[in-house]
């Protein structure tokens, strides 16, 4: 599993967001290049921050919990490593699991403060489309490795997945999630993340705050009591409740970066009385 991080699926991300900006373009979406240039460029400083620094420090950490409290608790080889089909079966049980990871971890940046500061830089797309994905803080992926990955490094031992197949699906579905498209499963909303259930948790109105919060499976949310249901031909307003707007590189990298150094601060005045 420590290639998903490692191999950071370059090539599936450039396929999918030219395939989902031709879409988009298709079905007359309003697309400006002043936003397409900022996520793009937030998209790269991801990609860097997950190839030179998420990878390392993962594959390090690891090592030494291999070491110390051994990886791979609980064993759910329960797939045959050579057939499509199985494969297929592994990397949906993995993105399960995943999802219940990054569940929490996701619940948690709308809860504490100056985890959503991270966050609201993806919140703030007022664009909601296919490159939104990419309108990432570059230290998300870092943390992601801490609360995500190695938790799941340690705790199961699964069935090795053909890399192509676990980058191509992650990659794909969470381009195809963002899509600025009317795409909604009506009654069967619950079984799968589509791009109106993703829209609505970044929703800019009250009423959508703080629901949906899994990527691929809602069924989390409905188990921990956070899913809200799509009305048909719901698609509201994106961007931050707040009305603040990030409209630049320099805001994209900053937002964060000055608040938690303003936290600090603070602490450290407190500490110092
Ligand atoms: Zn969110
Ligand atoms: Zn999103």
């Amino acid at each position: 599993m420590l290639g998903i991080i490692q191999d950071t699926p370059l090539v599936y991300w450039l396929l999918a967001v030219a395939f989902g900006l031709a879409i988009e373009c298709t079905a007359k979406r309003k697309i400006s290049l002043h936003h397409l240039c900022v996520n793009i460029a937030s998209g790269i400083l991801v990609l860097l921050s997950g190839y030179l620094i998420a990878a390392p420090i993962i594959t390090g950490l690891a090592k030494i919990a291999r070491s110390l409290v051994g990886v791979g608790w609980i064993d759910l080889r329960i797939f045959s490593e050579t057939e499509f089909v199985s494969q297929i079966g592994a990397a949906a049980l993995y993105l399960f699991i995943f999802d219940f990871f990054y569940y929490w971890w996701h619940r948690s940046q709308h809860v504490y403060p100056s985890l959503w500061e991270q966050h609201a830089v993806h919140h703030s797309d007022t664009e909601f489309g296919v490159t939104t994905f990419l309108r990432q803080h570059w230290t998300e992926v870092i943390f992601q490795a801490f609360l995500i990955h190695l938790p799941i490094i340690i705790a199961f031992r699964l069935t090795p997945v053909t890399f192509w197949v676990i980058s191509g699906i992650i990659a794909s579905f969470s381009f195809f999630t963002h899509l600025n498209l009317p795409i909604q499963l009506g009654s069967c909303a619950w079984l799968i993340t589509s791009p109106q259930l993703h829209r609505l948790h970044h929703s800019k109105l009250p009423q959508h705050a703080n629901h949906n919060f899994a990527a691929f499976f809602p069924v989390w949310d409905l188990v921990f009591g956070t899913y809200q249901a799509p009305i048909r031909d719901e698609f509201p307003p994106t961007g931050l409740m707040s009305n603040e707007k990030i409209e630049s590189l320099t805001e994209v990298v900053g937002w964060p970066m000055r608040r938690w150094i303003a936290t600090l601060t603070k602490m450290n005045r407190r500490l110092r009385r």
